[in-house]
């Protein structure tokens, strides 16, 4: 007699599950990444296995309309044909060669014909280096050693920025990492966005000791804090009465805001501009550029040393250059107005003051709670929002639609995208509202 197997209570797990399970012992979290360990939604994170167009696939054969796009990177949607066959051409000649490379010199013309302002570029391999030689080239070139930032701002992970507000009227950062010295802190000050009277009484206070101000072209990395041109232009205005420099930290903004670039769209001109995400097509690129007499004080033109073994390969210079010749000459920023307004006329109508609200800049969205009005600062977002996220999040994976696993990111729009995938994401958040989700 053989005994009827005895019934499991435990779910099998998915093949997500079973790569998670294999990570944790390996990775901290299991990931590379800290927000992809979904811990801010709940769950567990899924693994994804191919993509196309607007669409993921991951392990479990689940498909998912994609509003994470890499964390922006990709503009054109997953897999677009011309970055692949560009990239897969390099590839079959070679992949890197610690030389200088056309790849560069045509992805360095695209970018600096299209965007003036950048005399000279030098591309590294993230967005976090671009920053931190960004800053070291104005530390440099200003002989000052003060910086200052804004809370809800992201600029990468160098010591001296993860670094937020202190408590109270101190404008002193401190870390907000374990292992950044204080003494790094002593030199990046943090305010509020949106703060005039902040700002002004700042400069009056430190502008003499400051190299620069580092501003998130439109501050997306904690929400989507649109600011007012005004402020804007009060801070460069600042920035000159008191001889810093202004660093538009466009790694996430560039080429997802109309006019191409933040500073563009506001209409004022910073001193340096740091790119990444979109200009990489997907892969490991960042780049800083400037006017030539800041840029000229790089190595080995000038003093400020910085380099790369990876710097300018030749497969991470054609995908960027494939996707920006795409985007300039399909007119990728049309076809997202396109899409997108036809979101906003969706979206708006499913707008509940005090409940759900949602703001869009070009190919960048954001859905917040609990407010009546979009914030402009990190302290205007409703701590409640995360669990209120964290439950329409799970409701959007199972309607196979994926979210970045946090709410205080937002999501990407990318030209592979159409009407109908516009309406399948209102049609989900309005069956989320419908189970009171939202
Ligand atoms: C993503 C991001 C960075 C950091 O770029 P990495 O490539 O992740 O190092 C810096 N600044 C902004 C505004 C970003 O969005």
């Amino acid at each position: 007699m053989v005994a009827p197997p005895k019934k499991s209570q435990a779910v099998p797990l998915s093949q997500s599950g079973k790569l998670y399970a294999r990570a944790k012992e390996l990775m901290p979290a299991g990931v590379n990444s800290p927000v992809r360990a979904f811990r801010s939604v709940g769950g567990t994170p899924i693994y994804m296995e191919s993509g196309s167009g607007a669409y993921v696939t991951d392990v479990d054969g689940k498909t998912y309309l994609d509003f994470c796009n890499s964390w922006g990177p990709l503009i054109l949607g997953h897999c677009h044909e011309e970055v692949k066959a560009a990239i897969n051409a390099v590839v079959a000649k070679g992949w890197t060669f610690g030389t200088p490379v056309e790849e560069e010199v045509k992805l360095a013309e695209l970018v600096c014909s299209h965007l003036p302002e950048l005399e000279l570029i030098r591309f590294v391999n993230s967005g976090t280096e671009a920053v931190m030689s960004a800053v070291r080239l104005a530390r440099a070139f200003t002989g000052r050693d003060q910086i200052l930032k804004f809370s809800g701002c992201y600029h990468g992970h160098a010591d001296y920025l993860l670094i937020e507000g202190g408590s109270g009227l101190a404008t002193l950062g401190k870390p907000s990492s374990a292992g950044v010295p204080v003494a790094f802190a002593e030199l990046t000050s943090n305010i509020p966005l949106n703060a005039y009277a902040k700002l002004q009484r700042y400069f009056e206070e430190h502008g003499n000791k400051l190299a620069c101000v580092l501003m998130e072209g439109v501050p997306a990395n904690n929400g989507l804090l649109v600011q007012n041109r005004d402020y804007i232009h009060l801070l460069r205005h600042l920035c000159d009465q008191y001889g810093a420099m202004l660093i538009f930290d466009e790694v996430l903004s560039g080429f997802r805001v109309p006019n191409d670039m933040a500073y563009k769209m506001y209409d004022v001109k910073p001193d340096l501009v740091t790119l990444g995400k979109v200009v990489g097509g997907g892969m490991p690129v960042g780049a800083y550029g400037g006017r030539h007499e800041i840029m000229r004080q790089v190595a080995p033109l000038g003093p400020v040393y910085q380099a790369g073994t990876l710097s300018g390969n030749p497969v991470a210079m054609a995908a960027g250059y494939a996707t920006l010749q795409v985007y300039y000459q399909q007119n990728v920023p049309e076809k997202i107005a396109r899409i997108g307004a036809h979101l906003d006329q969706r979206m708006n109508a499913l707008v509940e003051p005090d409940r759900l609200g949602f703001v869009r800049v070009g190919s960048l969205f954001w859905l917040y709670f609990h407010r009546t009005e979009a914030p402009k600062a990190a302290a205007e977002i409703e701590e409640k929002s995360a669990e209120t996220y964290a439950g329409l999040h799970k409701f959007m994976l199972e309607c196979g639609v994926y979210l970045a696993p946090s709410a205080y990111e937002v999501g990407f729009l990318n030209a592979a995208m159409s009407i109908e995938d516009m309406d399948r994401f209102a049609d989900t958040v309005a069956r989320a509202k419908e189970q009171g989700i939202l």
